[in-house]
C-alpha cells in the first residue's frame, strides 16, 4: 500500500457526495443534531466496509441520506473542501471531481451549488499540490429536461472569465435502474457541439440495448464501469468491439462494482479482461467514503489481484494522463510533472 500511496495519481471517476470521509460525515452529522435533527443514523451505516455488500438499490438509498445532510451551501463547501483535501493526502495529482447540481427551496440555487464547488476547488488548487477540474453530471432518473438544464448550466459557464476551464465536461450517472440512456442521446449529442466531453456510465448493469444506441451514436468519451460489454463479462461482441474500434478508456472501480453487487468478486473483475486487450484503462474510486476505500487501496487491490508489476502501476499512472479531459497542452505539462515525479521516486 505505501508504494501505491506513494505514486503520483490521476483520478477520474469521483463522484463528490460518495465521496465524503467518515471524518467528513461525522460532523455533518453533527452540525443537523445542533440545527435540532433528529432520528439521524449513525456515520458507520453510511459505509459499507471491507467484506460487506450492499444491493445497487441500498446504495443509492444512502446516496438520498447524505443529500439530506449536504443540503445547505455551508456544507457543499465543507465537503468540497474535505474531499480535495483526503485526495491530495492520497497523492492524487490530478482530480475530475464530478457532480450534479442540486437546488434546495430557500437554501440553493443550482447555480449556488456549482459556484461553490467552483470557488472552493479554486481556494484549494492555490494551497495544495493538485490540479481539480468539475464535470457537471446528468441524473438518469430525472428525466431529459433536467439533463438538459445541466447541459445549459454547463454551457453558460463557458463565458465566465474564471470558471470557464473548471468544468471540463459533463457525466451521465445515476441509478443504472431507472430511466433509459437512449432518451438521453439527443440531449448528449447537444452537449458535444458545444464543446463538452463525455463520461457516460455505461453497462454498469445487464442492458445491452442501450449501451449498443449511446456507442453506436459515437458521442462517449469515456465509460464509467462497462461492467457488462467485454463478451466474457456478459456483454456481446459487437458491444466489444465498437469500445475497441473507438478505444474508449474505461474508468474502472473494482471496490464500488464489488460491494455493489454487479461483479462477483474481484477476481471477476473485467479489468483482468480489458488488460488482456491492451485497452486503456483508468483506475478509480467511484465513491471513495462510501466504498470505504482510497485510490491507492484500488491500486493496491489491482496489482494484488492482477499480479500488476510496479512498472505496470507507473505506466497506468502516465497513461490515464491521456484519458483526461485536458487539452493537449495541458496533458502535456501534466505528464512531464507526473513523470518527474516518478522518476524521484525510483
Ligand atoms: P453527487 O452527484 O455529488 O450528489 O454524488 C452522488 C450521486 O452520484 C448519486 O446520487 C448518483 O446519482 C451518482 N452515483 C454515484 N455512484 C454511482 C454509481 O456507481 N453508479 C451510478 N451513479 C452513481
Amino acid at each position: 500500500l505505501s508504494y501505491c500511496k506513494s505514486l503520483p495519481k490521476i483520478e477520474l471517476h469521483a463522484h463528490l457526495t460518495g465521496s465524503l470521509s467518515d471524518e467528513t460525515v461525522l460532523r455533518l452529522l453533527e452540525a443537523k443534531r445542533k440545527e435540532g435533527a433528529v432520528n439521524l443514523p449513525e456515520s458507520a451505516e453510511l459505509t459499507i466496509q471491507r467484506g460487506h455488500n450492499r444491493t445497487l438499490e441500498e446504495c443509492f438509498k444512502l446516496f438520498g441520506i447524505l443529500h439530506c445532510l449536504t443540503d445547505n451551501l455551508e456544507a457543499v463547501k465543507k465537503i468540497t473542501r474535505d474531499v480535495i483535501r483526503e485526495f491530495v493526502s492520497d497523492n492524487v495529482r490530478y482530480l475530475e471531481l464530478r457532480t450534479t447540481p442540486k437546488f434546495i427551496p430557500d437554501k440553493m440555487t443550482k447555480k449556488d451549488y456549482i459556484d461553490t464547488v467552483l470557488d472552493t476547488m479554486i481556494e484549494e488548487m492555490k494551497t495544495n499540490n493538485i490540479i481539480v477540474r468539475l464535470l457537471l453530471s446528468i441524473d438518469r432518473s430525472r428525466g431529459v429536461d433536467d439533463a438538459r438544464n445541466t447541459v445549459q448550466l454547463a454551457k453558460d459557464y463557458t463565458t465566465h472569465e474564471i470558471y470557464k476551464t473548471l468544468i471540463c465536461g459533463i457525466d451521465v450517472s445515476g441509478n443504472p435502474q431507472s430511466g433509459k440512456l437512449t432518451d438521453y442521446i439527443c440531449v448528449l449529442e447537444e452537449a458535444k457541439k458545444c464543446g463538452f466531453r463525455l463520461a457516460v456510465h455505461l453497462a454498469e448493469i445487464p442492458s445491452e440495448e442501450e449501451t449498443l444506441a449511446v456507442l453506436k451514436a459515437n458521442i462517449v468519451d469515456r465509460i464509467g464501469h462497462g461492467t457488462f460489454i467485454h463478451l466474457a463479462s456478459g456483454g456481446s461482441q459487437e458491444l466489444l468491439d465498437l469500445v475497441k474500434h473507438y478505444q474508449i478508456p474505461l474508468e474502472v472501480c473494482v471496490s464500488s462494482n464489488v460491494k455493489s453487487g454487479t461483479v462477483k468478486n474481484v477476481q471477476d473483475h473485467h479489468l483482468g479482461l480489458w488488460r488482456k486487450e491492451d485497452h486503456p484503462l483508468v483506475i478509480c474510486t467511484d465513491d471513495k467514503g462510501i466504498f470505504s476505500t482510497s485510490l491507492s487501496e484500488e491500486y493496491c487491490i489491482c496489482a494484488e489481484t492482477f499480479d500488476l508489476s510496479k512498472s505496470d502501476l507507473i505506466k497506468m499512472c502516465i497513461s490515464a494522463v491521456e484519458s483526461t479531459f485536458l487539452s493537449h497542452h495541458e496533458k502535456h505539462q501534466l505528464r512531464l510533472s507526473i513523470q518527474d515525479e516518478l522518476n524521484s521516486l525510483k
